[in-house]
């Protein structure tokens, strides 16, 4: 079942979903569209991995989604290709149904994808990773496709860490700290599912996890020992005080970023040229 049609609860979303999202549109509206300059898709890199006691496993997928039609909207030349809905995610699997590609696989997907929107006239590709399991696989493919398809752009990758910064810039201004805003399930994902999927999220079995600073000991550990050597819920952060009003204003935050990085890359490209 389409997601449009059941867990978005705003009718503003569904019509914009309609006019960018592939999935949900016709050949000749994709072609219409193309023909009017959308040349640009964006490729939502998701994962399917448990996300606590209170949030679905599906949430990086869904709100990556939801990011990169915000994006494609904003942009105005821009398609979104279907999610990619599992990523590398194997520091989860001790949590029941967590799924997890090997790197090889995702990085054939993605290459399938950009064959395919190439051979359609696309030009300009950009890489959404929602989940940061996925940037390596993601940056191996990135300089594969500018080898094999020069004459076509490759966005690089958002930086993950400006990301986080940008989460811990809303939370801030709501007084939650950036270790309850947490780096996996905290406040920013609670916030943001509230938002958008309210209906996947039990506030009641919300527990506070992982709270001292994720520096890179504690992303050592977590790789390493997988998320459970942090927290045995699976929790990096404290979801308790999230709410749908700062889960709109996260993903305000995180579009706005993801469009000055396009905006900033379009200049330079254009500079080149010049
Ligand atoms: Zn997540």
């Amino acid at each position: 079942m389409s997601w449009s049609g059941s867990s978005v609860s705003f009718e503003k979303e569904v019509a914009i979903v309609h006019a960018v999202l592939m999935e949900e549109m016709t050949w000749p509206e994709i072609r219409d569209a193309m023909d009017a300059g959308a040349t640009t898709v964006i490729i939502p890199v998701g994962a399917v991995e448990q996300h606590g006691p209170h949030l679905a496993l599906g949430t990086d997928a869904l709100m990556g989604e939801i990011d990169a039609v915000e994006l494609a909207r904003r942009l105005g030349n821009a398609l979104v290709a279907p999610v990619i809905r599992p990523g590398i995610s194997p520091h989860h699997l001790s949590f029941s149904g967590t799924l997890s590609l090997r790197k090889e696989t995702l990085v054939m997907v993605l290459e399938d994808y950009v064959a395919s929107y190439i051979r359609h006239g696309f030009r300009k590709m950009l890489f959404f990773c929602s989940h940061g399991g996925n940037y390596d696989a993601v940056g191996e493919t990135v300089e594969r496709m500018r080898k094999a398809y020069p004459d076509c752009y490759f966005y690089p990758e958002p930086d993950l860490l400006e990301l986080l910064g940008t989460m811990n810039g809303v939370g801030s201004c709501d007084g939650i700290g950036p270790e309850a805003v947490g780096a996996h399930a905290g406040d920013s994902e609670a916030s943001q599912m509230l938002a958008y999927f309210p209906e996947l999220v039990r506030m009641e079995r919300a527990k506070a996890g992982f709270l001292a600073p994720f520096d890179s000991s504690a992303k050592k550990r977590l790789f390493e020992g997988g998320t459970r050597s942090l927290s045995e819920i699976g929790v990096i952060g404290d979801p308790r005080e999230a709410t749908a009003e700062r889960g709109k204003r996260y993903v305000a935050a995180t579009v706005k970023l993801l469009e000055k990085t396009i905006r900033d890359c379009d200049a330079a490209a254009e500079r080149e040229k010049a």
